[in-house]
């Protein structure tokens, strides 16, 4: 009998739902973009009820296709959740209702609040840095539950009545497919806790330091649980009866779908922003260069395993900026041929500082520019140059990577929707100067989520037993 895992994939720009076979193959799969809201400049938000309809309607289609294909949705043994980090939902409990739009990681609507928060220790943005391996900056869910409670009377209220549920995306999505109002589970997992700055990432729990810091009461938050174990069963969609059994934030659910599990190994996912995840093993490293310390995964009882991280902002969006406010292509992929169309960027380079520059620079005051325009750049060398925007900013995280680590890379797994561009991935390898290894199969932020939830459920007993999944066909680019 046929063994598969379903695996909710909520991203930045759109929802999916895949089926992997117990080989790790995709079989099926449906995807859907949801609106962004731009309420003002530097602000993104997200309907929370997008999300999870998205969600649901991908789940409805991909098991149609599933059943089509011959197979049952009984089936599918469990499902993997893995989900844009750091972007903050608040709603209560008493209605299952949201009380505030969904404040997107990349949101800088924080900035002021940063630089207050920041003047209130000696360490600056680094106050709670040996407590939960982040500085304080816009990026992360604390200071956006900061900002809530201090301008949202609703959230305040609430939180002062104790009737606020607060979370990640992931949250969000388990307590409502596990019923919501009625009987909904209440949990995290320790990866996307990891980006809060609640959490005291050596004990795994959430600090009282970081709590007292940012004024927010402990009972507002879920339970922390590892990576993989069983969440909860599903309560509703055609997969009510199936288990919730793995749950990771999307970089780290890469770092699992890229096999990086042993101490060195490396993978950059190249989607909406980029983000470069460096396995340190059971201990977390503190960076000398800018990185950001997080838990890469834990499974079940097994050691917690960290990661250096080296977030970009804008990587991806920036071509949608390209194609949506320049309006000079009318797809997304129409920038490769473009970018291809000139040897190089004639001297342009664009800094695509939409919302601060992240790792390694923390400038949350940085804007993009495009400089060394001359009378005779056109738009293919501006598209060049937003391909390359990504790659530079991918070096200058590797660089500190190498510095911090003392063991310069030789090679780096890639993933993530922009990979699809061969000719980003060919100039990627020319500006690192080492080979860039693309899998066959680009879903690893889907099939990461799907490992955890198959390892909990013994579709596979061991990490061994995952040695041949996505690990023929590879693209190598060479430097
Ligand atoms: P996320 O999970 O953050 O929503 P994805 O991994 O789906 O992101 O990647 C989406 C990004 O990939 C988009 O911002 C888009 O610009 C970029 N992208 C998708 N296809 C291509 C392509 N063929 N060439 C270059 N970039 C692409």
């Amino acid at each position: 009998m046929s063994s598969f895992i379903g695996s909710i994939d909520q991203g930045t720009t759109s929802s999916r739902f895949l089926i992997f076979d117990s080989k790790g193959t995709l079989v099926t799969y449906h995807q859907v973009e949801f609106p962004q809201y731009y309420p003002n400049p530097g602000w993104i938000e997200h309907d929370p009820t997008d999300l999870l309809e998205t969600v649901y309607k991908c789940i409805e289609e991909a098991l149609k296709k599933f059943v089509k294909m011959g197979n049952a949705i009984t089936d599918i043994k469990a499902i993997g959740i893995t989900n844009q980090r750091e972007t903050t939902l608040v709603w209560d409990k008493q209605t299952g209702k949201p009380l505030y739009n969904a404040i997107v990681w990349c949101d800088v609507r924080t900035h002021d609040l940063v630089h207050e928060l920041t003047a209130k220790s000696e360490l600056g943005v680094n106050a709670l840095k040996e407590v939960c391996g982040l500085p304080i900056s816009t990026y992360f869910s604390a200071v956006k539950l900061k900002w809530l409670l201090d301008n949202v009377p609703a959230v305040k209220e609430a939180h002062e009545k104790e009737t606020i549920l607060m979370g990640n995306v992931d949250t969000w999505l388990i307590y409502n497919l596990t019923g919501g109002i009625d009987g909904g589970m209440f949990l995290t997992d320790v990866t996307n806790a990891s980006r809060t700055m609640l959490m005291d990432i050596k004990k795994l729990q959430w600090s009282e330091q970081s709590l007292k810091f940012f004024g927010i009461k402990k009972c507002a938050l879920p339970q922390i649980y590892s990576s993989s174990e069983k969440y909860g069963d599903i309560k509703i969609t055609d997969l009510a009866g199936i288990p919730i059994a793995g749950v990771l934030g999307d970089q780290q659910s890469a770092l699992v779908g890229q096999k990086c599990f042993r101490r060195g190994e490396v993978k950059n996912t190249y989607g909406t922003g980029c983000f470069m995840l460096f396995n340190t093993g059971t201990d977390p490293v503190i960076s000398k260069s800018g990185l950001l310390t997080t838990v890469g995964y834990k499974f079940g009882k097994e050691d917690t395993v960290y990661a250096l991280e080296g977030s970009i902002a804008v990587a991806g969006s920036a071509i949608k900026w390209v194609r949506d406010n320049l309006c000079i292509i009318n797809e997304t992929h129409e920038i490769n041929n473009l970018a291809a169309s000139v040897k190089d960027t004639g001297g342009v380079y664009f800094v695509t500082a939409f919302s601060g520059l992240f790792a390694p620079y923390w400038r949350d005051d940085a804007r993009g520019c495009i400089v060394g325009i001359t009378q005779y750049t056109n738009k293919s060398h501006i598209a060049r140059a937003t391909l390359e925007a990504a790659c530079f900013q991918t070096r200058a995280i590797l660089d500190a990577m190498n510095s911090d680590s003392g063991h310069p890379l030789t090679s780096l797994k890639v993933d993530g929707g922009m990979t699809n561009s061969d000719i980003c991935m060919q100039i990627q390898a020319d500006i690192l100067r080492i080979n860039v290894d693309r899998p066959a199969m680009k879903e690893t932020t889907a099939l990461g989520a799907a490992m955890a939830a198959g390892l909990a459920v013994g579709i596979w007993k061991s990490l061994s037993e995952l040695d041949e999944v996505n690990s023929k066909d590879r693209t190598t680019f060479f430097s």
